[in-house]
């Protein structure tokens, strides 16, 4: 149990404005939440602005043994920002002062409370592109994004989060400033420490400053929308599509639920008795892009397509990829519970996947919809409920297990690109052996001898239910 006045007093010797304190129950209770659905209240929050605050904080907490948890702009699915045990939250949400484009170099060097659209927004002045672009890039911040190495669309042609880091300014838990990487392409000098960073989930250090790669913007862009009568004939068309030599930038998902859920929320035109949807985004040299556009719809009359639409205009495209962008407002519309995974499988296994999850859907009686980033095996099974229904509850965490389950049989991961955080800590020894999870807690022990970063995160505090299955 943390002593309010023993921290609150050094805090404010090392934060200039006191208004970036805050210690108001109010405001404690609404730092408890981030978009999962677990609830923790700090004991303070400090709204960070500068490199040294962190510091101070950190050799501060270190000493008097506090937790200490990053925060962004709290969007995790994961309870990555939650203060499991109490102490200090730092909130980076406000600290977005940096942004500086070098043109030349193709680099973006920012604050940690960037907003993700923000920097491609800027990007996008000089002709360039920062490419990772999770659902959550409007709110979610760049240091949240290299924590949790967030994915997205894009990210099927581009890569995640991790491919576009060059170097990072990070805090250690002893309070130490110290510089990852740099600003070049190349960079093999001693061990990648900015690659265990990222991902790290605020658990190893405290990121301050990120150089990131950019790349040139593509010239063009094409949607092409495939509307199916069977779910499983869509992953099948996904197989096809990406060995068939084309390399979209993005394959999206709805399910039939999900088409449901957006027409009855905010009507799109969408049929409402197809089983499934796919969004092809194709980018590129506007002739390649033709091209590829071409050859989408000469798959998609070899599968069991039933109809194809193609964008005819930037506004048209803006159109069709709402449909998309409306499926989490929808859903989340239906009931108040949402509990949102990203289990994901290899490419090969996506029909299989989905196949289960149908299963699974059946099985437990539960409202299952499926969307996400099918292109990369990494679907998000959503399941609406209502968390004072005990008895839905028990069938919706049963359903859960098995969804890890099926995707870890196929080979896959318990999680794509939300992090582990609280939500699936269980269940990593469903995935890792003892002798790698424990290498994992050596190096957690190494950065965080005092276990005072991020603590009761990814790493399971009991016992799994499951034998390890591999
Ligand atoms: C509607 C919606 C759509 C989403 N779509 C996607 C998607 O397509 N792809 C995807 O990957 N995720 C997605 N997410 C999940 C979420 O947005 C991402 O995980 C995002 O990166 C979190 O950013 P944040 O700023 O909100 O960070 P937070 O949620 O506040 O924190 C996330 C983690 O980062 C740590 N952290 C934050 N700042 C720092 C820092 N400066 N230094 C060290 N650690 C830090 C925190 O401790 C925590 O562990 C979505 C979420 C929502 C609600």
């Amino acid at each position: 149990m943390v002593q309010k006045e023993k921290i609150t007093e050094p805090l404010h010797r090392i934060v200039s404005d006191p208004g970036r304190i805050l210690t108001k129950e109010t405001d404690l209770v609404s730092y408890g939440y981030d978009a999962s659905f677990g609830f923790y209240k700090p004991d303070v929050v400090v709204q960070v602005k500068s490199e040294e605050e962190v510091a101070g904080i950190l050799k501060m907490a270190n000493k008097l043994r506090v937790p200490v948890t990053p925060r962004g702009q709290a969007s995790s699915l994961s309870g990555g920002p939650l203060p499991v045990e109490g102490g200090i939250v730092l909130d980076f949400s406000q600290w977005r002062e940096k942004l500086v484009i070098d043109s030349e170099d193709m680099v973006a060097v920012v604050s940690p409370g960037v907003i993700t659209a923000d920097l491609d927004q800027e990007a996008a002045k000089y002709g360039l592109l920062y490419a990772p672009d999770p659902g959550s890039s409007h709110f979610s911040t760049i240091g949240g994004n290299l924590a949790e190495n967030s994915g997205g669309p894009r990210c099927l042609k581009y890569g995640v989060t991790k491919d576009y880091v060059l170097g990072l300014r990070v805090v250690s838990p002893q309070g130490e400033i110290i510089r990852t990487g740099g600003r070049t392409v190349k960079n093999v000098t001693g061990y990648d420490l900015t690659k265990l960073i990222v991902g790290s989930e605020g658990t190893l250090g405290v990121i301050t400053e990120a150089t990131l790669r950019l790349i040139p913007r593509p010239l063009s862009s094409h949607t092409v929308m495939l509307i199916f009568d069977h779910f499983v004939e869509a992953a099948e068309t996904v197989t096809k599509i990406l060995t068939s030599r084309i390399q979209p930038a993005k394959i999206e998902m709805m399910d039939q639920a999900s088409i449901q859920a957006v027409e009855a929320f905010k009507p799109q035109g969408l049929p409402v008795d197809a089983e499934a949807i796919l969004l092809v985004g194709l980018d590129g040299h506007p002739a390649a892009v033709a091209d590829d556009t071409a050859r989408i719809s000469e798959i998609a009359s070899q599968m069991h397509v039933r109809s194809v639409r193609v964008d005819h205009s930037e506004s048209e495209a803006r159109e069709l990829w709402m449909a998309r962008k409306l499926v989490s407002p929808a859903i989340a519309a239906k009931k108040p519970t949402k509990i949102s995974e990203d289990a994901t499988v290899p490419r090969s296994k996506i029909p299989a996947f989905c196949k289960k999850l149908q299963d699974i859907k059946k099985k437990y009686q539960i409202d299952l919809v499926v969307f996400g980033h099918i292109g990369d095996g990494n679907l998000h099974p959503n399941i609406i409920c209502d968390k004072r229904d005990r008895e839905e509850m028990k069938r919706v965490w049963q359903a859960v297990e098995a969804i890890f389950k099926a995707a870890i049989e196929l080979g896959g991961t318990l999680s794509g690109e939300h992090g582990i955080g609280t939500m699936k800590r269980a269940y990593m020894p469903w995935e890792l052996t003892p002798q790698e999870l424990d290498l994992m807690k050596r190096i957690k022990t190494a950065w965080d001898p005092n276990n005072i970063l991020n603590p009761s995160k990814i790493f399971p505090s009991v016992r799994p239910k499951l034998v390890h299955s591999r």
